[in-house]
């Protein structure tokens, strides 16, 4: 099994301290950050489970944080909010979060919420994958679910991660693409390695399905920007 970590973000130390001791009870592996700033950054370095959102937070409020971490990231987001604070509630669940806790909680009603968001999350992400997309553009056809790739009818076999850039540039086929998306579409949003990654990846993909690889005809670069799958 893998770890479950969770991220608590929220200032009133005396709060969080107590419930890193009792999310530790129950065998999870927790951090907290006390502030916007350093939650963010957790977020992004640590990838958790799950996180636990005060709404009231220096630097960044816990809203906008909802926001920043929900447009990367499908995970379960549950806002601990004020007494009394309808509005930030509603808010709060606009903006992607997946449930709240309102103020003064029990330590048994948060566990009890903790567990359910894990499940749910589990459950959908756990589904089968049934996709039965399959993305053509020039002699090449990409099966997603069966995850086949073939040339002009021939077979060629992909790495997982050529294979995910040749679908991102199918799905897209016409359209620019540039680095920063192919890179957070294929890589994902944190990461921070060396960009000449993608340029490798381009150019195993070119192999692979370009009649000449040095003159591409289909996977063609657009200076200084990116890249972009055309058609003959
Ligand atoms: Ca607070």
């Amino acid at each position: 099994m893998t770890d479950v970590r969770v991220l608590v973000i929220e200032d009133e130390e005396p709060l969080a301290d107590s419930i890193k001791y009792n999310l530790e009870l129950e065998g999870y592996e927790v951090d907290v950050a006390l502030g916007g700033n350093s939650g963010l950054r957790k977020f992004k370095e640590q990838d958790p489970s799950l996180v636990l959102l005060d709404v009231m937070l220096p630097e960044i409020s816990g809203l906008d944080l909802c926001r920043m971490m929900r447009a990367d990231s499908d995970v379960p987001i549950i806002m601990i909010t004020a007494r009394d604070s309808e509005a930030d509630k509603v808010t709060g669940l606009e903006l992607g979060a997946d449930d709240y806790v309102t103020k003064p909680f029990s330590m048994r009603e948060l566990l009890a919420r903790v567990r359910a968001n894990l499940r749910r999350h589990e459950m959908e992400s756990g589904t089968p994958n049934l996709d039965e997309e399959v993305l053509t553009g020039g002699p090449v056809k990409l099966d997603v679910g069966r995850h086949e790739v073939s040339v002009d009818g021939e077979p060629v076999q992909l790495r997982p991660r050529e294979f995910e850039l040749l679908a991102a540039f199918l799905r897209n086929r016409g359209m620019l693409m540039t680095r920063d998306r192919l890179i957070t579409e294929v890589w994902g949003m944190d990461y921070f390695g060396d960009t000449k990654t993608l340029d490798v990846h381009i150019k195993r993909v070119r192999k692979k399905i370009e009649p000449n690889p040095k003159a591409p005809r289909y996977l063609i670069t657009v200076r200084g920007l990116g890249y972009k799958f055309v058609d003959d």
